[in-house]
């Protein structure tokens, strides 16, 4: 069932039609944006399918450039040398705080129901600030009111920076709400792999590589340094977005649904930097704004569970897609991936362990086509800045954890050797990403990685509290 043609609306520079029969509609459908440089088509899905597809779409060409984003070149990284590698995997537990076993895990503080609006969103929202802020990032706390389907609901996406005035960011991003059930025992919903998982994901990536970070700024601080790093890599910082209300009062539709990232983008694209030095060579026209300087934004959602399947969605970032599937295969090469929970042993070779609906060779990844130029999208939080021309990565198992959307997306839904595996990956893909050498680094400014905040452990409620 075709709802609307909404690239003909874009291509008029209007708004979309609204849809006839929003019920019909997945909470991730699957679009065509002309805007971002893509057409965007609508979905045949039901909600009672929970099983987004691709719709498969020839001889369409993308008609419109971005319009506010920076096209960032690909570039070669410097693949990280194994003793860098086994550094990674071995410095700081990749599985902890992933662990919902663990009470004073990343993943317990947010495994609570958490839907916007609510004193339970606000603790999840204390937790990832206060352990942001014990990194010392500049966190912000981005609250607004908006609309929905039950009135007007408070809202507030967190963005932490580890360094506010460097020229360039690659943006890190998931949802950190839980989609809001009006009644019991719906209402209990912790969403595990939506996306509580992710988030804490990008907690312990923080904590693993802040002390890099901070080393790599002092050797690039050092006139003698001999460590090699392109300016442009070293001029490039990391930030973290936790989306507020991505998920739907009701049923998914342009206004009741990804409440956080439509303000953000909006509100990135008409915010101008005031001058600083650290942006005096940035080469894009006229005032720079947050938008301008986001070379990448990365969504991860619907991860954590086994058997993922995660294919590439933008042929701009196909080169990105291919560093996370090239980190994961050395990994396995290396021995340093466990198995799933459903066979193999610990420390074999290759990538065991994912087995049917997985990947190609048991990856967590779809082998790409060479066709992800004429493929849709799915609908989520990366959509107002794929219009605003941000180049994406999508990071998001495809077809979505079949406890979507159920009491079942809990603790239970998850895999810890899955989730000890996409801490790896994420590692290694961003420590390439920024130039940052672990083996080289590690020895250079030694800091202490806090585990947890005193601060942050002290804001965990259980869901039994409600
Ligand atoms: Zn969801």
């Amino acid at each position: 069932m075709v709802r609307w043609l909404s690239w003909l609306s874009h291509l008029s520079n209007t708004q979309k039609v609204p849809g006839s029969s929003p019920s019909r509609i997945s909470i991730h459908d699957v679009r065509w944006d002309c805007a971002g440089g893509r057409l965007e088509w609508p979905t045949l899905l039901s909600t009672t399918s929970m099983r987004p597809f691709l719709l498969l779409v020839t001889g369409i060409l993308a008609v419109l450039g971005p319009s506010t984003g920076r096209r960032v070149a690909e570039r070669e990284f410097a693949a990280l040398s194994g003793p860098s590698l086994s550094t990674l995997a071995a410095s700081s537990d990749p599985s902890t705080n992933l662990d919902a076993a663990n009470p004073s895990s990343h993943l317990s503080n947010i495994l609570i129901p958490r839907a916007p609006d609510t004193s339970n969103n606000t603790l999840v929202r204390n937790y990832l600030v206060a352990t942001l802020r014990a990194l010392d990032w500049h966190v912000e706390e981005d609250s607004f009111i908006d609309n929905t389907p039950y009135g007007p609901k408070n809202f507030t996406n967190v963005i932490a920076t580890k360094d506010p005035d460097a020229p360039h960011r690659v943006a890190l991003a998931a949802h950190f709400d839980s989609k809001f059930f009006a009644a019991s025992p719906l209402n209990q919903f912790v969403g595990a792999t939506d996306s509580a998982a992710p988030c804490a994901l990008m907690l312990d990536l923080a904590e693993f590589l802040n002390p890099l970070l901070n080393a790599r700024a002092a050797v690039a601080d050092d006139p003698f340094s001999d460590y090699e790093i392109d300016a442009e890599v070293a001029d490039t910082t990391l930030q973290l977005i936790f989306f507020d209300g991505e998920e739907a009062f009701k049923d998914w539709t342009d206004t009741d649904s990804i409440y956080g990232a439509r303000h953000l983008a909006t509100k990135w694209q008409n915010t101008y930097l005031p001058p600083h030095p650290k942006r005096r060579l940035l080469a894009s026209h006229g005032a720079h704004t947050p938008l301008s300087t986001l070379d990448h934004l990365i969504l991860l959602d619907l991860l954590g569970a086994p058997r993922p399947r995660v294919r590439s969605y933008f042929p701009d970032t196909a080169w990105l897609f291919d560093a996370l599937v090239s980190a994961e295969r050395r990994l396995g090469d290396a021995g340093l991936l466990m198995p799933s929970t459903d066979g193999n042993s610990e420390g074999e070779k290759g990538l065991k362990g994912a087995g049917e609906g997985a990947g190609h060779e048991g990856s967590f990844f779809a082998q790409r086509t060479g066709h992800e130029g004429t493929l849709g999208y799915i609908g989520d939080d990366h959509v107002p800045f794929l219009r605003a021309g941000v180049s994406i990565l999508h990071v998001i198992a495809e077809p979505f954890p079949h406890v979507w959307h159920s009491l079942a997306d809990d603790a239970t839904a998850l895999d810890l050797p899955t989730l000890r595996r996409w801490n790896l990956i994420l590692r290694v893909f961003f420590a390439e990403y920024l130039g940052l050498r672990p083996d080289e680094l590690s020895t250079r400014e030694a800091e202490p990685t806090p585990s947890e905040g005193a601060e942050a452990a002290a804001v965990r409620r259980s869901a039994s509290e409600l």
